[in-house]
Formats: structure tokens, C-alpha cells, sequence
């Protein structure tokens, strides 16, 4: 676009912006490469309820190059929307979370826990996103109603009816359905209750900010407040503090994620730190739940 606008206009480039473009225009030049290298690596951190035990877990995804080392997905996830190279991306991501659940529903104290994935617009918007999905999860055979997919109220709101008949559609085969970074976009309480929604999640800026700044911590108690009356779970991330632990607990917020619990973690550590925690506590079962 720029190049056109330069062919019969005078186009100013900063030389900071253009070092900008470049890197730009190399990371996504190596991203292309990543999937197929290897470079990808899904971390997983947990998630826990008011008792502290793990309900689950959400996928981030991490990418190590070989020389740049660990990019933080707050740099590629963009580059990867713009060049669509998440459409490939997040195919591996979602396959690679099946195995992760089928991996824990091979294992009787860990087969509750439930696995969220982030879905980008893009991404979600692609045409066969759903087709998709219903095959890999014939193929990987798991329980459907454990996989969460986390999608932002921008993606929502950019295409309701789309977006709507697709999660109707992936929500009858079981599939549940998370907002994240709540808080933070434009959704309508007729939005809300027009989405097959299973949880809502409070954006960190609000957990950040809840035990000092009483707009925060009022925005908490609403979007508690709300999702309640909607029966929707509500879970807080970014929770570092037991301060605010404390507070999101007093303000009836009942799952939890965040560095204070847990940080995200390779796979194999997330397994190990689950299974810990999973045994202590075999009174979760649905045999024991009846008489609590
Ligand atoms: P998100 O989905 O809102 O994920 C939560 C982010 O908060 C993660 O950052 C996580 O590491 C971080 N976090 C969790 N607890 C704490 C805490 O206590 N303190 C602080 N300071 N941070 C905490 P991360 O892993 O860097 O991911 C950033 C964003 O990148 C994600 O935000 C998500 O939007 C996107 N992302 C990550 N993985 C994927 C993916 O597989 N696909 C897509 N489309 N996007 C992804
Ligand atoms: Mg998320
Ligand atoms: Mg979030
Ligand atoms: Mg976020």
C-alpha cells in the first residue's frame, strides 16, 4: 500500500519506522518458517477454583528461534493475523491441544479439566473453522465438552450473525466458550445473551488494579454481578497477589489464573504440576460432590 501511495506521492519514512517495517517484514519471513521447524511450543497455565484446585488450564503459545530466542506472542500473534499465517498456526495449536486433552482424558484424576485455547479473528473467521474443528475432533476422539475456545469481544462484534451461527454450531457437538480480556471491548448485555457463553474472563487490567482503585474493583463486582445473572462462570486472570486473590474472592469471583497460582509452564511440567495437585485431592470426584 505504502509502495503505491510512493509511486506518484511524496511518502515520508522515519528511519525509525522503517527499521520498524523491516524487523516487521523478518519476523514474519521466519514465523512462515516456525511451524514447520518445530519452533512452536504450546505452554500451559492453570487454572484453579475458590479451593485452589485445578479446573484446568489455557494454552499460550511460545515460539523459539534459534537466534531471536523466545518472541513474546504479543509480537508474533499480530504479525501472524496480518500475514494470515494463523490460520496455519492455529490449526497446530488446536491440534496440538487435542492431544494434550486426550492425554489427560487417558488419566481418571485428570479428566475433568478442562483446556482453553485462544482463537484470533482471522482465524475464527476463516470459512471451514468449524468443519475443521468437528473433524479433528472426530479424529482425536475426546471429550469435546472439556475444550474451551477463548474469543474476544472484538471478534464478536466485527461479524455478530457469522460469529453467533458459528459458535451454535460448535457449542452442539459440545464445545465451550470463554470471552476473554472482558471488560476491555464493546459488548452489549444483548450480545451477551445472544452467545452460547459458557465463562467470562476478567481482563488483568482490573485484577491489576482491584485492591487500590475502587473503579476497578467496582467493574469487578459488576462483571461478577453479571455473569452470574447470566450463568456464566466468571474467572479472573493475571492474579498475582494474594491481596487481590482475596478481594476478587470477596467480590464472588470463583476461578482463578495467574502468576500467584501458577506461571504458564511447558506441557510436561503443567502435567506433573496437575497430576500433584489432582491426587491430593480425590475428593473432586462426582461420588463426593453429592454430599457436599
Ligand atoms: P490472553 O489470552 O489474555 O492470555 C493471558 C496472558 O496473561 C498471557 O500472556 C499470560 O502469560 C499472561 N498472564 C497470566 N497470568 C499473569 C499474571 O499473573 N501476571 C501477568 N503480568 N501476566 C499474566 P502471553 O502468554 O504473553 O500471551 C499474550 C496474548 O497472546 C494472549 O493474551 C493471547 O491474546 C495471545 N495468544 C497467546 N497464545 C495464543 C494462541 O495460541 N493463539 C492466539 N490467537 N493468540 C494467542
Ligand atoms: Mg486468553
Ligand atoms: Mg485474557
Ligand atoms: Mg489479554
Amino acid at each position: 500500500q505504502a509502495k503505491a501511495a510512493g509511486r506518484n506521492r511524496l511518502c515520508v519514512f522515519d528511519p525509525q519506522m522503517q527499521t520498524g517495517m523491516a524487523e516487521r517484514a523478518a519476523l514474519t519471513a521466519a514465523l512462515r518458517e516456525a511451524v514447520d521447524h518445530r519452533q512452536l511450543a504450546l505452554h500451559l497455565q492453570p487454572q484453579v477454583d475458590a479451593r485452589g484446585l485445578p479446573v484446568g488450564a489455557e494454552a499460550l503459545l511460545r515460539w523459539q528461534h534459534p537466534t531471536l530466542g523466545m518472541v513474546a506472542p504479543a509480537r508474533f500473534i499480530p504479525l501472524a493475523e496480518s500475514s494470515g499465517l494463523i490460520v496455519p498456526i492455529g490449526q497446530w495449536v488446536l491440534r496440538q491441544a487435542c492431544a494434550q486433552l486426550r492425554q489427560w482424558q487417558a488419566c481418571e484424576e485428570l479428566r475433568h479439566l478442562e483446556l482453553a485455547v485462544n482463537v484470533s479473528p482471522r482465524q475464527f473467521q476463516q470459512p471451514d473453522f468449524v468443519a475443521q474443528l468437528l473433524a479433528l475432533l472426530d479424529d482425536s476422539g475426546i471429550d469435546a465438552t472439556r475444550l474451551v475456545l477463548e474469543l474476544t469481544e472484538s471478534l464478536v462484534v466485527e461479524d455478530v450473525q457469522d460469529t453467533v451461527d458459528k459458535m451454535r454450531q460448535l457449542h452442539r457437538r459440545g464445545v465451550r466458550f470463554a470471552l476473554d480480556d472482558f471488560g476491555t471491548g464493546y459488548s452489549s448485555l444483548a450480545l451477551l445473551r445472544q452467545l452460547p457463553l459458557h465463562q467470562i474472563k476478567i481482563d488483568r487490567s482490573f485484577v491489576r488494579d482491584v485492591t487500590h482503585d475502587s473503579g476497578s474493583a467496582t467493574i469487578v463486582r459488576t462483571i461478577a454481578l453479571l455473569a452470574r445473572s447470566l450463568g456464566l462462570q466468571v474467572i479472573a486472570e493475571g492474579i498475582e497477589t494474594p491481596a487481590q486473590h482475596q478481594t476478587l474472592l470477596a467480590q464472588r469471583c470463583r476461578f482463578f489464573q495467574g502468576y500467584w497460582f501458577a506461571r504458564p509452564m511447558p506441557q510436561v511440567d503443567c502435567l506433573a504440576w496437575l497430576q500433584q495437585r489432582c491426587r491430593v485431592a480425590p475428593s473432586v470426584s462426582s461420588s463426593s460432590r453429592s454430599t457436599l
